[in-house]
């Protein structure tokens, strides 16, 4: 029912042969999937050489056939986004539903970026003298490299591999060894669709080990990662040796402010929902709720019974409505937080432990009554552990949302015109949410300010960033 899983180099499908090798966990009820193959150095030299010969094939293909093939690979995904759909839930825990509309959103990136390479124009730029030409030409920057976290198998990995292909480059990506499946169903869905030998490699192994090996490579001219912003600020380190172009996509820690103005109530549905889809393991997650003083006590009352009210189950399961953490890591990440409200004085509305003893299940929690230098008011949460707390004025919320170091995602909910505009301008964060949490499409620009990363995915923007601009002089 899951998949088998290998490496691909080159168009080649590769497996055991004596290399390393873990197993692959359901998180809902801890028992092992599969074992995934890591690659060897000489697997990830030979990663490079194939990404080469790939490189030299895709440039030299129109835009419209790589177009074609990106079309084809989407449409193949969205065929099969049952059978997808299920391996995703099985290696990372969301719901069968969430699962489904991830392989869906990834197809559609993919699509988009494919149609997007047809107009990669460069420009014209008038010349001080007759008969010449000033011409400003885009070119894809070359063999690229990515590494994707565990928390979007689907998502993530097609934002990287769509930019890449739909600009002409060519890609090694090591995706999670925790959500492997889901890549290597892209990489065959690629494959089927007739992509070149090369284009698009999947490699295995301890990330570590993988991108020390790859960044080091003169050959490869960008990298892009999402993840968390320790390792993000290391693999900039590593990048700067080769001059690498960079695009970091790391975490945040996403205010939401809810002026009472709006039905609270309303409001609170919105944002239960928001907070606890793929049960909070989101980078642009709302994660820290500031609610006006006049609608504080509703809307606390109303998403903590929001809270109470879901299903927690495998995700497998059609009435499960939460699944379980991703890891066991992000179990002791939650109990330390909760340990952190509990020292602070904050109060539990509901939740606030582990579900049951088998997989890595967690309640839907509440806090309220917390100060702001509490462990979750001042760090990613990245679990379903959601922190209510009370602001008196639009200057006063401002200071205390921007007052961290991260500026991925921000939210605000106004029925005020002037308010909506002025919060919009007001939120340090590459993107805002106002009245909505509808900020990630394939068309529109993803991306970080701060120490939540630099550069973008999706849109025009994440098409360029695997372009780099050359000026050609003719006269
Ligand atoms: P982590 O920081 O060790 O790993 C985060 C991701 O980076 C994983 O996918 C991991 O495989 C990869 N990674 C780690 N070291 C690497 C290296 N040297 N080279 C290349 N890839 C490497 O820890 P974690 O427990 O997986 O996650 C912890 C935190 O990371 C979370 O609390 C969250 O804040 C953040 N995170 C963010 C995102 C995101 O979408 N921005 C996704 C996953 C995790």
């Amino acid at each position: 029912m899951y998949t088998e899983l290998g490496l691909f180099i080159g168009g080649k499908w590769t497996n055991g042969a004596n290399r390393k090798s873990e197993p692959v966990i359901n998180p809902a009820n801890e028992k092992p999937l599969a074992d995934l193959p890591h690659a060897s150095k000489g697997d990830l030299d030979e990663a490079v050489e194939a990404a080469k010969k790939g490189f030299e094939v895709w440039r030299k293909t129109s835009a419209w056939d790589r177009g074609r093939v990106m079309r084809k690979a989407a449409d193949l995904m969205r065929e099969r986004v049952d059978a997808i759909g299920k391996i995703l839930t099985q290696e990372q825990g969301k719901t069968l539903a969430e699962a489904k509309g991830e392989v869906l959103a990834a197809a559609d990136v993919i699509e988009w970026m494919g149609e997007e390479g047809k107009r990669a124009y460069g420009r014209i730029i008038p010349s001080r003298l007759p008969g010449t030409r000033q011409m400003v030409m885009q070119e894809p920057v070359g063999i690229c490299a990515a590494f994707t976290p565990w928390n979007f198998p689907a998502i993530t990995p097609a934002r990287k591999i769509a930019g890449a292909l739909g600009a002409g480059c060519s890609l090694i990506l090591k995706a999670s060894e925790e959500t492997p499946g889901t890549a290597v169903e892209m990489a065959r869905a690629f494959a089927d669709a007739g992509l070149p030998a090369g284009v698009l490699n999947l490699v295995f192994g301890i990330p570590g080990e993988i991108s020390e090996h790859l960044i080091a490579k003169p050959e490869i001219r960008k990298i892009s990662f999402t993840g968390s912003i320790p390792v993000g600020k290391h693999l900039v380190k590593l990048a700067a040796d080769t001059m690498k172009r960079v695009t970091m996509e790391l975490g945040g820690h996403s205010p939401v402010i809810v002026f009472d103005d709006v039905d609270p109530e309303k409001t609170a549905d919105a944002a239960a929902a928001g907070k606890y889809r793929n049960a909070g393991q989101v980078c642009v997650s709302p994660t820290r709720f500031y609610v006006q003083e006049n609608s504080y006590n509703k809307f606390a009352a109303r998403f903590t019974e929001k809270a109470k009210g879901l299903k927690l189950g495998d995700g497998l399961d059609k009435d499960t409505r939460m699944g379980p953490l991703a890891n066991a890591r992000r179990l002791d990440a939650m109990n330390a937080i909760v340990a952190d409200c509990q020292s602070r004085g904050g109060k539990l509305a509901t939740g606030g432990k582990r579900h049951g003893n088998q997989g890595y299940f967690f309640e839907p929690t509440v806090v309220t009554d917390l100060p702001d230098d509490s462990k979750i008011m001042t760090q990613e949460p990245f679990g379903p552990v959601a922190p209510i707390i009370p602001f008196k004025t639009f200057d006063e919320v401002v200071a205390r949302a921007n007052s961290l170091p991260f500026g991925l995602a921000a939210y605000a909910f106004t029925n005020n015109a002037k308010q909506a505009a002025a919060i919009g301008d007001a939120l340090e964060a590459g993107m805002v949410g106002v009245n909505t949490y509808a900020i990630s499409m394939a068309e529109t620009p993803f991306g970080g300010i701060k120490e939540s990363g630099y550069g973008h995915e999706g849109s025009i923007e994440g098409l360029e960033a695997y372009m780099t601009k050359k000026y050609i002089a003719q006269a």
